[in-house]
């Protein structure tokens, strides 16, 4: 069988940017499970220590070639030089902070239960830990080049979990993808590692066969509602089904209650149109769903109007967001308030902002709620927040939901947080949900469509908790036991030693 190439493009152009990278064969597809099964023990019988500083010099090694990889980033992308360098130091430092975690401990849930005889049932010595379930495979993003590709998040925190990885190239940025992944390879062939602890293939079929292989134990993935389905219908069905944690579609409601929306009507609206079109609007965290009262309405089109759309990643999602902006446009209960600012040229599009009431919003939930992806966002008009509770209750499950209150809205906000926590991982105050910190507290997940498990976040410390199960040991002598368990806490971690949390 003929296996086609992955060939990159310039967005910007709509022209063929370098030569095809060559589809991984079915053979090799094979091999590199295999190299990664084998690696498995060697990896994750490291101490957390020598896998923190691994990952802290796969962070190095991308810092140093920064320029050329975000060069290559822009050309196949078009999201520009500046986010992009931004991008991959966030990237780096997503790696160093699972190095922190690593070295914290307190991630492998440390758990010691003495024995007591005297009690019904008798209880023996009972030690539990959260272990590595086996080599990741991760699918790349196709709208962060960095943060959620070869190197980002999944990879890093799977690393760390102490999971070899295989990553699925996208096929929007093929040439960054080999980049990148030359960068890790490096490492872990500097460090005298196996090189099965990180490998990569590229084609559709490639990222399939991955995810029926039995020596694949999860999958991360992050991009569309259909795909990240099919993926995910593949892993559950497999003779072995696997976890599955897939980052889909959201649409990120956003509340402007009364009072704010007076006081603060230029800000709301900047700050709106700002958020919408960032990165063209190809962010998880975009703000697509606006309930706002109908005085604003105005303003917020003033500013997409005035607002630049660009290039989008690829030619199949700009055509997915035309096609989904006029079916907008020939929705009966739906009105076009502002279009923006298409630049000439590639795979552009333009800002556009629709305006629907509360009732027709209510009356096709189900086509109005859907993800339009890019800078396109409709406003729900009501007249008082009370009226939004039942209907935001029923709104599929987002990434984000958003309040901007005025301290006039303050009892409104809490009855709201009480609808939105049931539908979103992060509730936002008085800011706007694009741009994820990378840190110890922060989820980015939630009820499905936004992720296909809403028990655990792509981003953050707790991200390595996907890739890790819990396992007890019973009765074990302590010497046999993982480090982390040993009597004397030779690694100085966190633990829960008959019920109490602390270093001991
Ligand atoms: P996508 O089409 O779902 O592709 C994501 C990855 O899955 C790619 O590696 C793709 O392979 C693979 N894939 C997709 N369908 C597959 C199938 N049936 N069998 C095997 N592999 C499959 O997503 P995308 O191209 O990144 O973006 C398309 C849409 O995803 C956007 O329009 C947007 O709605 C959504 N999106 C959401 C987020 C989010 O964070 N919520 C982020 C990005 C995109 P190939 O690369 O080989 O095609």
């Amino acid at each position: 069988m003929t296996v086609q190439g992955v060939q990159g493009y310039n967005p910007r152009t709509g022209e063929v940017y370098g030569e095809p990278v060559a589809a991984t064969p079915e053979a090799e597809v094979n091999r590199l499970a295999q190299a990664a099964a084998e690696a498995f023990p060697v990896w994750s019988g490291l101490p957390g220590a020598r896998r923190a500083e691994v990952l802290e010099k796969i962070a190095d090694a991308l810092d140093a070639r920064s320029a050329e990889l975000v060069e290559v980033a822009d050309t196949e992308t078009a999201l520009g030089l500046p986010r992009l360098t931004g991008e991959l130091k966030r990237t780096t430092n997503q790696l160093r902070l699972f190095g922190e975690v690593l070295r914290e401990g307190s991630y492998a849930e440390a758990t010691i239960d003495s024995p007591n005889p005297d009690i019904i049932p008798p209880r023996p010595n009972l030690r539990r830990l959260l272990q590595p379930l086996g080599p990741v495979a991760v699918f790349s993003a196709s709208n962060f080049p960095f943060a959620f590709s070869v190197a980002g998040g999944d990879t890093a925190s799977a690393l760390a979990a102490g999971a070899p990885v295989l990553v699925k190239a996208h096929s929007a940025h093929p040439n960054t993808s080999v980049a990148t992944a030359a960068v890790l390879s490096a490492v872990i062939a500097a460090e005298g590692l196996p090189e099965g602890v990180f490998g990569i293939v590229y084609s559709t079929p490639a990222g399939s066969q991955l995810v029926k292989h039995p020596a694949i134990k999860a999958v991360g993935f992050t991009g569309s509602t259909g795909g990240g389905r099919a993926l995910f219908d593949l892993a559950s069905g497999r003779p072995d089904p696997i976890p599955f944690y897939g980052e889909l579609g959201s649409v990120n409601p956003t509340v402007i209650l009364p009072g704010i929306a007076a006081e603060q009507t230029q800000e709301l609206a900047t700050g709106f149109a700002g958020s919408l079109t960032m990165g063209v609007g190809q962010f998880c965290t975009n703000p697509g769903l606006v309930f706002a009262p109908e005085s604003l309405v105005d303003d917020l089109g003033k500013a997409v109007s005035g607002a630049n759309g660009g290039a989008m990643l690829t030619a199949r999602m700009r055509d997915s967001y035309e096609s989904t902006v006029d079916g907008l446009a020939k929705h009966a209960g739906v009105e076009l308030v502002a279009v923006g600012e298409a630049p000439e040229g590639g795979w552009t599009v333009a800002p556009r902002l629709y305006r629907t009431t509360l009732a027709d919003f209510e009356a096709d939930l189900a086509t109005l709620e859907e993800e339009c992806f890019g800078p396109a966002a409709i406003v729900v008009t009501y007249t008082d927040p009370a009226e939004l509770l039942p209907v935001l209750a029923r709104v599929q499950g987002s990434l984000t939901a958003t309040v901007h209150a005025a301290e006039s809205d303050h009892e409104a906000a809490g009855r709201l947080a009480e609808v939105l926590r049931r539908i979103a991982g992060r509730l936002v105050f008085n800011a706007w949900p694009t741009g994820v910190a990378v840190s110890w507290a922060q989820h980015h997940g939630g009820p499905w469509p936004a992720t296909t498990s809403a028990l655990h976040t792509s981003v953050g410390a707790t991200a390595i908790r996907r890739w890790i199960g819990p396992v007890t040991y019973q009765s074990w002598p302590d010497h046999l036991l993982p480090q982390e368990l040993q009597d004397a806490n030779p690694l100085g971690i966190p633990r829960r030693r008959d019920g109490v949390l602390g270093v001991h």
